[in-house]
């Protein structure tokens, strides 16, 4: 738990969200301001500040995560869907807890 991220406040229940799913590893709620009709974000519930933190030690929640967004996918037949992690401010990263967006609802154009 990081006292000044949003996304471990998230999970610890302190601001509230939009949960799909939760378990041990993986928290996935919907994303407060929504680019797609399905915009849901994927987080480990231990902190990581992003993408640049994986490392053979951790990637075990990585593995689950994919793993429940396949799971997740199917059950709420969201159809097709881009599955996306900003790493660094350059690349877009806003909130510094790793989180995977997945986007579906819509026909995605580029990925740039
Ligand atoms: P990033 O830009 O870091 O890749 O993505 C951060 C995402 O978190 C953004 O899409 C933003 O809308 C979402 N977000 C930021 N704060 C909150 C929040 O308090 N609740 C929810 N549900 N989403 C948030
Ligand atoms: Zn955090």
């Amino acid at each position: 738990m990081n006292r000044d991220c949003v996304f471990c406040k998230i999970v610890s229940g302190e601001i509230p969200s939009k949960k799909i799913y939760e378990d041990d590893t993986v928290y996935v709620f919907e994303d407060i301001n929504p680019v797609t009709p399905i915009h849901w974000l994927f987080v480990p519930k231990k902190h990581l500040s992003g993408a640049g933190e994986i490392t053979s030690e951790n990637s075990d929640a990585v593995a689950k995560i994919f793993e429940t967004a396949a799971s997740l996918a199917n059950e709420h037949a969201v159809g097709d869907y881009r599955i996306v992690t900003n790493c660094g401010k350059g690349a877009g990263q806003t909130v510094f807890h790793l989180h995977f967006h997945l986007l579906a609802g819509r026909q995605l154009g580029e990925m740039v």
